[in-house]
């Protein structure tokens, strides 16, 4: 049913080598791109824009993360397997097949009731199984917390106070925070009840919305 042809492979290690040259280093990340098919995230018509870095539209206003975002987060984040991932704005659901491929258990949950919906149909036929929950992501998934790691795809105003409130003694938290056109990436540690910021480079990311987010 979802075709992975020999020249899709080709594209997809071209990408990946592409990624290492923009600085991803993290081998697990790598070989996670290497294996999750992205072109299947694309319309027939659309298939030659599947293995270039860079987002796309996927519906309803959203888009599919830049590969080299996706990497850039996920590396980041240091997931080792069994990790208790959440992830806020599940959209395509391809952020969460690369989080699953790399071992973790992954919590995603999308404000879009149809994205939500389409994304927790399509995932599972893929072979892709996190636990799909859908609402407002700015206030984390506190009926599950804490977590290990917390990735949020989509750029916030502030850092949610439930997100580092829902984040496990040792846990990493990776935000893009800014205004509605620009972010940096924030990397927030949990050490010893402590929070320890850092700062990366910036990213545009489509807009958080909700409680602890932009309203509008
Ligand atoms: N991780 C996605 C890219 C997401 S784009 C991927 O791999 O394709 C950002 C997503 O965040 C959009 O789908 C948007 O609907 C969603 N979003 C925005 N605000 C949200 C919120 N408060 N809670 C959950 N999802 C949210």
């Amino acid at each position: 049913m979802f075709e992975d042809s020999y020249k899709q492979r080709g594209l997809r290690q071209k990408l990946v080598r592409k990624l290492t040259e923009k600085g991803i280093k993290d081998e697990r990340v790598l070989s996670a791109i290497n294996r999750v098919p992205r072109h299947v995230f694309f319309e027939n018509a659309l298939l030659e824009h599947a293995y270039q870095d860079k987002a796309f539209p996927i519906g309803e206003g959203q888009t599919i993360s830049q590969p080299y975002t996706v990497a850039f987060q996920t590396e980041k984040l240091e997931i080792k397997p069994g990790d208790k991932v959440l992830e806020i704005g599940t959209g395509s659901g391809y952020q969460a097949c690369i989080l699953l491929e790399m071992g973790a258990k992954v919590y995603t949950i999308e404000y879009n009731r149809k994205l939500y919906e389409l994304t927790r149909s399509f995932l599972p036929q893929l072979g892709y199984k996190p636990y799909f929950f859908y609402g407002d992501g700015s206030k984390g998934l506190p009926a599950k917390a804490p977590f290990d790691k917390i990735i949020v795809t989509a750029g916030a105003p502030v850092v949610p106070a439930a997100l580092t409130d829902q984040l496990a003694e040792g846990g990493i938290l990776i935000i893009p925070v800014g205004n509605r056109e620009k972010q940096v990436m924030l990397r927030i540690r949990k050490l010893n009840g402590e929070l320890v910021k850092e700062e990366f480079d910036n990213f545009a990311f489509v807009p958080l919305l909700g409680e602890e987010g932009w309203r509008k």
